[in-house]
This record gives structure tokens, sequence and C-alpha cells, in this order.
């Protein structure tokens, strides 16, 4: 596999955002923009309230729903937490575990982060994991060192086979939601780097299946550039996801 084999994958994730009717039409605008255009799988990453109402307005296209974070727990007394078989339930069939946002606001860690994985792993459901630096990581220049961490962290125990369930999003902290977007050449080096990691873990052919993502500021402006780089096989959008016709562009982008 290369990149021309591998699964290009454009997902938003729409974090606290859009009530469930807002959802509705969200979904049926991007599926109607985005109609026909397979050169990638479209995934929309919603808050837990909206996967039912999305996963409806979503039925019939090749719109594809996730959520946003689980709980590692089948189910009990964790108030507030979801567990993979509620999201499954509801229809869910992406999860994205380990963004930026849960590991700085929600006290995340690699070990949390691991589990929660697995948890949904084993439960059926497609993962979308997040890794990154920090600002301070990358001006000190432990970039390589940080992100190899936690990607050798948060797949700990996690087989070659799973692997075909995973997509991992490098998402530089410092471009999240800043307007500051990694350069195409920063981008795919940090790609790189994770499918080295995953070389080591479970050998080349293993490494050049995984759909790796960049994320962080992506736009129509900017997609094109970042998705022609060898190790940059799809983008987690954030903000540019809540506007359909600028989603469309990205996924337009990425034909
Ligand atoms: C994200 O939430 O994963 C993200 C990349 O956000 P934004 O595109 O807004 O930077």
């Amino acid at each position: 596999m290369n990149k021309a084999t591998r699964k290009a994958v454009i997902a938003g994730n729409w974090k606290m955002n859009m009530t469930p009717s807002e959802a509705v039409a969200a979904v049926k605008k991007t599926a109607e923009l985005t109609e026909g255009k397979n050169g990638c799988d479209v995934i929309l990453c919603v808050p837990f309230v909206d996967i039912a109402p999305a996963v409806e307005a979503a039925k019939g296209t090749h719109v594809k729903i996730g959520a946003q974070n689980v709980h590692f727990e089948a189910k009990g007394a964790y108030t507030g937490e979801i567990s993979a078989a509620m999201l499954l339930e509801c229809g869910a069939e992406y999860v994205i575990i380990g963004h930026s946002e849960r590991r700085q606001y929600f006290g995340e860690t690699d070990e949390t982060v691991n589990k929660r994985l697995k948890a949904a792993l084993a439960a059926g459901l497609k993962v979308i994991l997040c890794v990154g630096e920090v600002l301070e990581e990358r001006q000190s220049g432990i970039t390589e060192e940080i992100v190899s961490m936690q990607t050798k962290l948060d797949l700990a125990g996690v087989g070659a086979e799973d692997m075909k369930n995973i997509i991992i999003a490098y998402e530089p902290v410092w471009a999240i939601g800043t307007g500051l977007t990694a350069t195409p050449e920063q981008a795919d080096e940090a790609c790189g780097i994770i499918r080295g990691v995953l070389e080591g873990l479970y050998g080349k052919d293993t490494a050049e299946s995984v759909t790796i993502q960049y994320g962080g500021s992506m736009n129509d402006g900017n997609a094109a550039e970042l998705l022609s780089k060898y190790h940059v096989d799809g983008g987690l959008i954030g903000g540019a996801s809540l506007v359909p016709e600028k989603f469309d562009k990205i996924v337009s982008a990425a034909q």
C-alpha cells in the first residue's frame, strides 16, 4: 500500500456545537454537497445527543457519523459518561479518542486514551486517535519524541489486525482552533514520524496501510496542499466542518 491506495478520510469534529435540529440540517446539507465525491470517506463526529438524529439524516448517503469520546467501562456508576455499546446502538460508526481538548480540559492521559481505544475497538467502533505536541514542545525540538511516545502509549496492547479500524490524526495542539496551520512539510514530517512508529510496532505493510490525517485549522484554502503530501491521507476538521459549504470544499480537495 502507498498514498495512492490508502483510504483518504475527511472527518469533521463539531465539538460542542449544533443542537439536534441544527445537526439534521447540517448533515443533510453536507451529504447533498458532497454527493458523488467518492475519492474519500466523509465522517461527521457530532455531540452525543446529535448522534441518533444525525444517523437518521445521513441514511442513504455516504456520510458516516461518529462520536467525540467514549468511556472505557461497559456500564455502571459513571455519571455523565457514555459507553461504546450506547454509541453503537445509536448508529455511530466512529469515535474520536484522545482529542487535545479532552487531554487539556478533561484530564485525559495516554493511559485513559488507551483504555477508551481498546473498549471502543472491542465493541466494534472504528477509532480516530488524536496525537500531537503543544507549542512549547515544538519550540523545544521534541515534537518527534512527544508524538512517538503518545502513539506508542495510546496503542499499547493493540494488535496489527486492529489497525484496520484505527485512523490516526496528527493534530499539533498549537494549530487547533487558532487559525495557525502546520506547513505542509511540518504536517508530512509528523505524519511520517507516526508512520515510522507504526512500522516499528506492526511492520511496513501495516504502517503503509493506516490512514493518517492532519488536523489543525485545515480549511478550503490550505487543504489541497496539505493533502498532497505523501503521509497526509486526510483531515480532521473542527471549525470549517460546521459550515457545509466550507467542509465540502475540503472534501473536493481530497478527490
Ligand atoms: C479539531 O477540532 O480537531 C480541529 C482540528 O479544529 P480546527 O480545525 O478548528 O483547528
